[in-house]
């Protein structure tokens, strides 16, 4: 076991309905929804019964309405990491307000654990393609160590294929920090994204399993992203955050519930066949912290 390659489990956790509120231009609700813990519990349980530590980057905005939440994680043995406070996009906001949102999402963090805080995902990947030493540079400044939300593929929304794919150290006017990019494979000479969400649950396991074989053989982990929400056996109705009844609740729904079943026995069977580690162990393991 202790000779395999390793891989890096990662977990963005958040409320789903506090982020479709949002996207209905409606403030993010008090109360977090019952899927959000029925989720996360899902998915805690298959780790414990697999062995499994992960890296959570926690949503300040939900850590803040379920206030034992990080405590929790910390103390089953996952790593906390940061997920930013507000869940904004950062193409959308100048470096000054993204500043602000990674602080007061640290801070909640901060006050819950008295492990540091390494590392950091931005919401949906979102690396602002023309200012990206900026937001580097904004992540050594409030103290990070790691960042893992370069996409090194050429997506319509997200992704940055000029990025390198292996994990990378980024100099910035700051001091350096890491990159731990999202893993990708190469079909037809195009880099297409692996790690997680759509596209784990569109692929079958055999497929995936292979993915993390090639990368092995390349002396690359697989750097496996998922979200408590995926876990939560119920589907997902975005009309219950907000989101009037019409094409574009019927188009989320349809996304988001798509093959989602097929997430909890996907990931068990990726946790049997290889080995998963926070990040932090991962960078450790290879002599970069
Ligand atoms: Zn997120």
């Amino acid at each position: 076991m202790s000779s395999q390659p390793l891989n890096i489990l990662s977990v963005d956790v958040e409320d789903w309905y506090q982020a479709v509120s949002l996207l209905a231009g409606l403030p993010a609700s008090e109360r977090l929804h019952v899927a959000f813990r029925r989720g996360l519990h899902r998915l805690l349980d298959l780790l414990d019964c697999q062995g499994v530590k992960g890296t959570f980057f926690v949503l300040g905005m939900t850590a803040e309405r379920d206030v034992s939440l990080v405590g929790d994680l910390a103390s089953a043995g996952h790593e906390i990491a940061t997920h930013g406070y507000g869940h904004r996009h950062l193409w959308q906001i100048p470096m000054e307000e993204f500043r602000e949102d990674l602080r007061r999402g640290l801070g909640i963090l901060r006050e819950r654990t008295d492990s540091p805080i390494l590392g950091h995902r931005a919401p949906q990947f979102s690396v602002p393609r023309d200012r990206t030493l900026e937001f580097f540079r904004v992540l050594v400044e409030e103290g990070l160590t790691y960042d893992s939300s370069v996409y090194p593929f050429g997506g319509r929304r997200y992704g940055l294929a000029d990025r390198p794919r292996e994990i990378h150290r980024v100099e910035t006017p700051a001091g350096p920090i890491l990159e731990v990019p999202l893993s990708v494979r190469t079909v037809l000479g195009r880099p297409l994204p692996v790690s997680g969400g759509g596209v784990w649950r569109l692929l079958p396991a055999f497929l995936i399993a292979d993915c993390i074989r090639r990368l092995n053989r390349k002396d690359l982990p697989m750097v496996t992203y998922v979200h408590n929400y995926e876990f939560d056996p119920e589907p997902l109705r975005c009309e219950e955050g907000g989101i009037p009844r019409g094409i574009r609740s019927r188009r989320i729904n349809f996304l988001q519930n798509l093959r989602r079943g097929s997430a909890y026995g996907k990931l068990r069977a990726m946790l049997e066949q290889f080995r998963f580690v926070p990040i932090r162990e991962y960078l450790t393991a290879k002599g970069l912290l």
